[in-house]
């Protein structure tokens, strides 16, 4: 179950409006709760690590990202607890390419651009397994 405030979600939002037709991708910052619940503290927007002409199907977060932006969440007492990436005119729904590069365990927010204009936002969480993305609940403060 993932909490966030309307004004982050709008972030993603704008984000993924700003750089269509290519994909917007960051970190979402928040902090975990003993009830399975994670508290969106703030988004982390990167800039799109790949290759300039891969840029519109494809997403990645370098490992010296995260690093970074881990001891910046830690300085500020949150921790990583997921990613966000748009999906420029597709739906919001994880593709085969985005399972086979998630970790278990993260929230993994998608939110879908058509036509330049931003639409849903969803949230997943990988099986453990890795086999499926499962949807997860957003609750909207
Ligand atoms: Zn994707």
């Amino acid at each position: 179950m993932l909490e966030i405030g309307k004004d982050l979600a709008q972030a993603i939002r704008d984000e993924g409006e700003k750089v269509y037709p290519n994909e917007c991708c960051g970190f979402v910052l928040g902090t975990f709760h003993e009830d399975g619940r994670r508290k969106t503290g703030d988004v982390f927007p990167i800039d799109n690590a790949r290759e300039a002409e891969e840029q519109y199907h494809r997403f990645k977060i370098e490992p010296e990202d995260f690093i970074r932006v881990e001891k910046e969440a830690r300085a500020r007492n949150l921790d990583v607890i997921g990613f966000y990436h748009s999906h420029p005119d597709h739906s919001a729904r994880p593709s085969d390419y985005d399972r086979q590069h998630a970790l278990p365990f993260y929230s993994y927010l998608i939110v879908s651009v058509e036509g330049g204009k931003a639409h849903g936002l969803t949230s997943w969480e990988l099986a453990a397994d890795r086999v499926a993305f499962m949807e997860e609940k957003i609750i909207w403060q």
